[in-house]
């Protein structure tokens, strides 16, 4: 298991709804989504109306999840939640749909792997709160519709390209959520802290920042690991520098990379001369899954600069080159 990986973890399941934020007054940063999501709410609320369906992107750990419990929250009403793999048939939609009561969310996290015989069903539900159901079999076959309460899809995807169009074009509020600053991250930390009742300096919280790639759910991962050390190797307080002796022990470097991004960048400099070279032969090359290498380890390698994605594959920068210590090649010296 990777400290760094954005994704959730069997154990991060407690810790991530302990440290979940309830109101969006406490959600720290995506300001502009924070902003747009409050006036539909307050609109909503006002007009006594269900909220517009939302559909929520991003790479994972960035607080969909989170945000679809504060809507509901804010709103007062029940959160609903399952996901796009865990809907096999469309009388699983059915049950759950016919369940829900007015202005309820339904949130379906990993939205784009939706069965599509399950999306067609969601469709006529999404637009005009019906469900049309077949009853009987051959020539008597009839198609009887149902009336469902008026409720709010939340959607979550971290692959927004994989939703089909007609899916995408039924919500009405599409909000992109990105890394988080580390100004931000250092916020939550503290936060986190407070709850989790860990003594943190301001320092030990910036520089846990700095190293949770963009990612809350990696900050409140990393600052739960140090806490054992600061316990057994420094009284109990995580200070600047017992972070950096952690994650010097845990093989994490100082913009948060760890042994599998320093392979993968060591690669395409080393044997393939920086690149471009494509998806499949570095995930041949480093053996690992390319689909991993995509979601996961990419996005924040191309966040800090440190990789470029052309027509013809992956090219690592300068910046990677002088993060790994590697001397530029002539060429690139211009
Ligand atoms: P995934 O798609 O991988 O499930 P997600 O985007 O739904 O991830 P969440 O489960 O919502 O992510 O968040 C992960 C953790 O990060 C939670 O513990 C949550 O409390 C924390 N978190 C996320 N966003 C914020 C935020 N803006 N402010 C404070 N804490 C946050």
């Amino acid at each position: 298991e990777r400290v760094i990986s954005p994704e959730q973890q069997p154990d991060d399941n407690r810790m991530d709804s302990t440290l979940r934020p309830e109101k969006l007054e406490y959600y720290v940063g995506q300001e502009r989504v924070k902003k747009k999501l409050s006036i539909f709410i307050q609109a909503a609320c006002e007009r006594n109306e269900a909220l517009d369906h939302v559909l929520l992107y991003g790479p994972p750990g960035l607080g969909k999840t989170t945000l679809a419990h504060i809507i509901s929250r804010e709103m007062n009403v029940n959160l609903h939640t399952t996901s796009g793999p865990a809907i096999e048939r469309p009388g699983d939609l059915a049950s759950i749909l016919t369940n829900l009561s007015d202005k309820d969310i339904l949130f379906i996290d990993e939205i784009h792997r939706l069965n599509p015989v399950v999306e067609e069903v969601l469709y006529p539900a999404m637009e005009d709160f019906g469900l049309d159901l077949m009853i009987g079999k051959g020539p008597s076959a009839r198609s009887v519709r149902i009336d469902l309460s008026h409720f709010t899809l939340v959607g979550a995807t971290t692959k927004i390209g994989r939703l089909s169009s007609p899916l995408r074009d039924r919500f009405g509020v599409i909000n992109r959520l990105g890394f988080y600053s580390d100004k931000e991250l250092s916020e939550i930390v503290k936060r986190s802290a407070r709850i989790l009742e860990i003594e943190v300096s301001p320092e030990g919280a910036a520089e846990i920042a700095r190293r949770a790639r963009g990612t809350p759910r990696v900050a409140n991962r990393l600052l739960r690991r140090i806490r054992d050390f600061a316990q057994v190797e420094a009284e109990g307080t995580i200070t600047g520098e017992v972070v950096t002796k952690a994650l010097e022990l845990m093989e994490i470097d100082e913009k948060g990379l760890d042994r599998i991004d320093h392979r993968l960048l060591e690669t395409i400099i080393n044997k393939f001369s920086g690149g471009p070279v494509g998806l499949k032969t570095i995930a041949a090359a480093i053996n690992e899954d390319s689909s991993t290498i995509e979601e996961v380890y990419e996005p924040y390698l191309l966040q800090l600069g440190f990789l470029k994605r052309t027509s013809q594959g992956r090219e690592a920068t300068p910046a990677a080159y002088k993060h790994m210590n590697i001397d530029l090649p002539e060429e690139m010296k211009s």
